[in-house]
C-alpha cells in the first residue's frame, strides 16, 4: 500500500512540474562539479539507488539531488560513470534539486561531451542502455570538448 502512495505521489510531482515548464526553464542555470552519490541510502552497496535519490556531491561537500526523471539518474545507471567526476549544468529547484541541462564528464581536467552510440546501427543516444534497433549495448563515446 505505501509503495502505491508512492507511486502516485511521483506521478503528481512529474505532472506538476511539466505544468511548471515556463517558471522552471526561467530558473538560472547552475553549474556544479562533483561525483555521484546515493543519498540516504543502503542500496548504493548494491550499485543501485532509488532514483529519487541520485545526487551528486561537490569536491566541498555540497550535495544536490537529482529530479527522479532526470537525465544525470538514467546516466547513473551506467557504472563506467560511477566514479567519474562531472560537470552537471543544471536547473536549481527547491530544496536543491537539479533538473539536468547537460552533463559532461572531466578527465585530466578537460570537459567531455557523452554520448552511447551503436556503431553497426549508427545510432546515437543520450542514455545507456541496448541498441533499440539491433538490442547490442550502446558503447559510451566521450568527445573533448572543444
Ligand atoms: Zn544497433
Amino acid at each position: 500500500m505505501s509503495a502505491h502512495a508512492r507511486r502516485s505521489g511521483l506521478g503528481a510531482g512529474v505532472l506538476a512540474l511539466s505544468l511548471a515548464l515556463p517558471l522552471s526553464a526561467a530558473l538560472p542555470p547552475i553549474t556544479v562539479r562533483g561525483r555521484f552519490v546515493c543519498v540516504n541510502s543502503a542500496a548504493e552497496r548494491e550499485g543501485s539507488c532509488p532514483s529519487e535519490r541520485v545526487g551528486i556531491r561537490t569536491a566541498n561537500g555540497r550535495v544536490f539531488v537529482f529530479l527522479p526523471n532526470d537525465l544525470a539518474v538514467a546516466l547513473y545507471a551506467d557504472p563506467r560513470l560511477r566514479a567519474r567526476e562531472l560537470q552537471v549544468t543544471a536547473l536549481r529547484h527547491d530544496g536543491d534539486r537539479l533538473e539536468s541541462v547537460r552533463v559532461r564528464v572531466i578527465r585530466d581536467g578537460r570537459l567531455y561531451d557523452i554520448a552511447y552510440v551503436c556503431d553497426v546501427c549508427q545510432i546515437t543516444s543520450s542514455v545507456p542502455g541496448p541498441c533499440p534497433c539491433c538490442q547490442k549495448e550502446l558503447a559510451l563515446e566521450e568527445t573533448p570538448v572543444t
